[in-house]
């Protein structure tokens, strides 16, 4: 085997993983495309010690952090296969090439599937936001509005109030009358119709245009959008799969690993609420449970 694990994603879940093993001594290959999930966003907020940070940063420095390690490598490439290759693995790389390692991690995130409405994509991370925690407080007390895309929209919009004054952009779509009480109750004010488009200068927003040419004032919208993985590796390989409420999750158990012996898994493929400290956690557990079955076989 050319190395002792094989990481596929070197983002959050995939340097932290690479670090610990590197810090036990072992050879680890990472492959990175470079897309990062939360690249969009000019600030990442909430990760102890880098609050505010611009997350491209981040991830240089934890790259140049896991470099220094002599038994790493780490490669911008595309893993594009993966398949069981005697008692390891072997990755097939998107120049052709082939590696082997003796363990698999998987850490190549998700894609989030934005709505196809004028205005939304550019200001996606900045003024068009996923995750209150993320990016709620920057808006405290502003003109907050929710898109409903699923049935996830409503317990969004019961939510966001917390951060500022809130209405829920229904887009001509309907809600139970429960719903409607709750969202009373949490004083959101409900807009049933049509969306046609976001309006401001470059990333800001500063109103929403209504089909019926209304122009609603907004600082900031929140969206959840479906999500894809970014690989076919998990499935291909056999990993277990089941539906989270935005999109497909690998199943994992406490250690990180998957169905399939040798493969593990970590990051925001693996859970329902995407964070950079839970990707980091993930990321470590793996590593710990890698290390482990590397000494003691499993
Ligand atoms: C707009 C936005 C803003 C966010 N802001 C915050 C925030 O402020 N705070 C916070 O805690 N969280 C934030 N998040 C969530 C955070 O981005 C994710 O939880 C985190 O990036 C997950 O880390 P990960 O390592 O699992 O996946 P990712 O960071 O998405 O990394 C996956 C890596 O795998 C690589 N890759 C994919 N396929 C392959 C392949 N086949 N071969 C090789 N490499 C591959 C990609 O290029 C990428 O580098 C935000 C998310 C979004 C969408």
């Amino acid at each position: 085997m050319n190395f002792d694990a094989i990481i596929v994603g070197g983002s959050f879940a995939g340097l932290s993983a690479a670090l610990y093993l590197a810090r036990a001594r072992r050879s680890v290959l990472v492959l990175d495309t470079g897309t990062p999930r939360n690249r969009f966003a000019a600030a990442s907020h909430g990760f102890f010690a880098k609050d505010g940070s611009d997350p491209k940063t981040m991830l240089e420095i934890m790259r140049g952090q896991v470099a220094a390690y002599p038994t790493v490598q780490l490669r911008d490439l595309k893993a594009v296969a993966a398949a069981r290759d005697g008692g390891g693995f072997r990755v097939t790389l998107e120049n052709g090439e082939a590696v082997t390692g003796a363990k698999l991690l998987l850490a190549f995130g998700i894609s989030d599937i934005l709505p196809e409405l004028p205005g939304l994509a550019e200001r996606w991370g900045r003024t068009v936001i996923h995750c209150p925690y993320c990016h709620g407080y920057e808006f405290s007390g502003e003109r907050l509005g929710v898109l409903n895309l699923s049935a996830m929209s409503a317990h969004q919009a019961i939510l966001i109030p917390e951060w500022g004054p809130t209405t829920f952009y229904l887009n001509g779509g309907t809600i139970e009358p429960d719903v409607t009480a709750k969202l009373h109750e949490r004083g959101v004010t409900i807009e049933p119709e049509l969306v046609d488009c976001l309006v401001g200068d470059g990333t800001s927003l500063s109103a929403i245009r209504l089909r019926n040419g209304v122009e609603r004032p907004i600082d900031a919208l929140f969206v959840g959008p479906r999500n894809r993985f970014n690989s076919n590796i998990a499935e291909r390989l056999g990993c277990a799969v089941e539906n989270g409420p935005l999109g497909l999750v690998v199943k994992v158990d406490e250690m990180k690993a998957t169905n399939v012996a040798g493969v593990y898994a970590a990051g925001d493929i693996t859970r329902m609420g995407h964070t950079i400290t839970f990707a980091c956690a993930d990321g470590v557990m793996a590593a710990l449970a890698i290390h482990h079955s590397l000494m003691f076989g499993g």
